[in-house]
């Protein structure tokens, strides 16, 4: 195990049933380990703000794997700078609510479908951007604010 953070490993980044069931080779790149190890320690700051741990269900996406899940090509994950998780905390819009209250900095905070929350963060400037992700008509939306 590759530690990043106090809280969280490499491997919790780039594991992927997707990834190795297709065979798909999900190591992060030397030139974006930066990247995840500053979401490593953004992720430190998420963890503290909910006081419970998190769980990742999708760090890094090469682009091979983020093609697979159906992740637009210019996703945050495919640069090691967002993740996908859950946490005992609460309901995802609980989690999104409370990294608001605590005043976290995000880039990107998504409410995905009340299964999940996506938190994407910038090396240079946050834009605390607050979404839901909802299906209309079979399509996924994004609404602004927390629904
Ligand atoms: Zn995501």
């Amino acid at each position: 195990m590759t530690k990043l953070t106090e809280h969280f490993t490499l491997e919790e980044f780039t594991r992927s049933t997707t990834a190795d069931r297709l065979k798909i080779d999900n190591r992060v790149p030397d030139n974006l380990m930066a990247n995840v190890q500053l979401t490593a320690i953004k992720l430190e700051l998420v963890r503290k703000a909910l006081g419970k741990p998190i769980i990742i269900t999708s760090g890094y996406r090469c682009p091979a794997l983020n093609a697979k899940v159906g992740g637009v090509a210019t996703s945050a994950h495919t640069k090691g700078l967002a993740v996908d998780f859950k946490s005992s905390f609460g309901t995802p819009k609980e989690i999104c609510q409370q990294l608001v209250d605590a005043g976290v900095q995000f880039d990107k905070l998504i409410q995905e479908h009340n299964q999940w929350v996506h938190i994407g963060f910038s090396p240079t400037h946050n834009r605390q951007i607050v979404l839901t992700a909802a299906k209309q008509g079979g399509k996924t939306v994004y609404l602004s604010g927390l629904k």
